[in-house]
């Protein structure tokens, strides 16, 4: 517990006064349960990241109620949606207040002839495109966590969608949404006073400053979704190589392609490969000279699909492709949802099996450097597993994020033995996060394209990859946030603050 309870028990009972006792919760368990994020920590640290209390608003008056009184009380207030950041966005570093916006999740409007949808940002793209497969729609936002992370955490990351190079990535599909800001005033984010209008020239273009802030502006309660055609046809070819350079070759020349239905492609490379076949249930299984693998998908009518397919496939056997066959490619292309929530273990270097969980580095690459930074990652984590048994690399791969293919969201998976990681190797492994993100820079990349990059290590980067535009950051959090309340402690914000981030 971070607040003393003479400041707390005061919290409670006013947050008593404008939500019923249901929706504050205090309990050790409700607590606990929203401390935690997928990424890797040291266990015995754990005491350090629990919430004094978490609330279940329903509405953005109730959001909104709840940071006036966090701004009264000087208590710091951490949204959270499905809790699936891998940057500790949503983990309460000074404890506080955790907003759990899950029963926000009312469709509150489709409208079919504008192809949009409103929603509670509380809702998961799994549960919202049930709903709009009855009107032969989807909203497309399709990250491998896509059951899980709920519209509003997508808002707070700017989320990555996996077949975004044919629909565009969170910032594309999200028009608009009211937003909370760290004041408990309310705002309407998006161009035209409807909310449905895609492209304003109107006034700055605030949208994107209020995405993938990871909760540091404030709280998006209710969202505009751009709604697409559910596609009548899905193509996944599924091609195999013997070494990576024919893959990466491959892989920019199915993106440059120019096929419009073209929804995406990965890249897994042979570190990758190595670790499905090993120790992946998931995994289908391929003959042992498959070292690289390219999964391309193509979304839209039949006519459409099996034209732009036809195109593909000449392209990928010029580049030596070995196609394996339909079941394999629906298979696995299907299994992106699920690759990461089987049962994960790694192996020490002696190959014992032991229990590990799944870390991952991601940023933004241009193609041309794909090869470089791969080489670059895969020997700092060389290095790591040198030193100890804590660390095994489970490879990388490479998603176009465009139709063009021009950057690719790039990904070093690492597995973690957490409960080995004490403090000397939680040391070696953020100094390996810090490697790992200047590579990315010193290759003209992002240290992140969908993640974020809050957390120990790369975070300390990120004054370098934003230049002037870091002060900038700094001066719009201690306008929008005088009181520091709303996530402190991420992105390195507390130094628009005096001492401590204290205002
Ligand atoms: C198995 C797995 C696969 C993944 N694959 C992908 C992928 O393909 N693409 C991708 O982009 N990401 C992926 N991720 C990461 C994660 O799912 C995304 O970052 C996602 O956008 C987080 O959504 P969430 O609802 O879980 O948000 P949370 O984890 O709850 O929150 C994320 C951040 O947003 C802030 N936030 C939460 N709600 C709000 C709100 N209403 N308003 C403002 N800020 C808010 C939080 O404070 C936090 O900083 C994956 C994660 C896992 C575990």
């Amino acid at each position: 517990m971070s607040i003393a309870t003479d400041v707390l028990d005061p919290v409670v009972e006013a947050l008593r006064h404008v939500l019923r006792d249901d929706q504050v919760l205090t309990a050790k368990t409700d607590r606990y349960n929203r401390a935690r994020v997928p990424a890797p920590f040291p266990v015995h640290r754990w005491a350090e990241r629990v919430p004094d209390l978490a609330v279940l608003p329903e509405s953005t008056e109730e959001v909104a109620e709840v940071v006036r009184i966090a701004n009264r009380f000087h208590v710091p207030i951490v949204p959270r949606d499905g809790g699936t950041g891998l940057t500790d966005g949503a983990v309460p570093l000074r404890g506080g207040i955790v907003v759990d916006v899950k029963r926000m999740n009312r469709i509150h409007e489709i409208d079919l002839d504008n192809r949009t949808c409103t929603v509670g940002t509380g809702i998961s793209m799994l549960k919202l495109n049930e709903e709009l497969a009855r009107h032969g729609l989807i909203y497309p936002d399709d990250p491998a966590s896509y059951p899980c992370s709920l519209v509003g955490g997508r808002i707070g990351t700017s989320g990555w969608s996996l077949i975004g190079s044919r629909y565009g990535h969170t910032r594309d599909l999200v028009l608009s949404f009211d937003h909370v800001l760290p004041t408990g005033e309310v705002m309407h984010v998006g161009d035209g006073v409807g909310g449905k209008v895609s492209k304003s020239s109107s006034g700055y273009q605030l949208k994107h400053l209020f995405m993938g802030h990871q909760g540091t502006l404030g709280i998006a309660t209710r969202a505009t979704l751009k709604l697409f055609p559910k596609p009548e046809a899905e193509f996944s070819p599924f091609f195999a190589f013997s070494d990576y350079d024919s893959a990466y070759a491959c892989v920019g020349a199915l993106a440059r392609a120019g096929v419009a239905t073209f929804a995406g492609a990965v890249l897994f490379d042979e570190w990758k490969v190595a670790y499905l076949r090993r120790d992946d249930e998931a995994y289908i299984p391929q003959p042992a000279d498959v070292r690289a693998l390219v999964c391309a998908v193509l979304y839209g009518y039949e006519d459409e699909v099996r034209a732009g397919g036809r195109r593909l496939m000449r392209i990928a056997r010029e580049h030596g492709a070995r196609y394996l066959g339909d079941e394999i490619s629906e298979g696995d292309w299907a299994a992106r949802h699920d690759r990461y929530a089987t049962p994960l273990h790694g192996r020490t270097k002696a190959g014992q099996v032991v229990p590990m969980s799944w870390h991952c580095e991601d940023a933004a690459i241009n193609y041309t450097n794909l090869p470089a930074v791969r080489r670059e990652w895969h020997a700092i984590i060389a290095d790591l597993r040198r030193r100890t048994d804590v660390f095994d690399d489970w490879g990388m791969f490479a998603y176009t994020s465009g139709s063009t293919g021009v950057d690719y969201l790039t990904e070093i998976d690492v597995g973690i033995w957490e409960q080995r990681l004490d403090d000397r190797a939680w040391e070696m492994w953020v100094k390996a996060k810090r490697d790992i993100a200047a590579v990315a820079l010193k290759h003209g990349g992002s240290i992140s394209a969908c993640h974020g990059s809050c957390r120990e290590g790369e975070v300390d980067l990120v004054p370098d990859e934003l230049g002037r535009g870091f002060g900038v950051m700094l001066d719009i959090k201690r306008t929008l946030d005088p009181e520091n309340i709303m996530n402190p402690g991420k992105y390195l914000l507390d130094r628009a603050y005096g001492e401590g981030g204290r205002p």
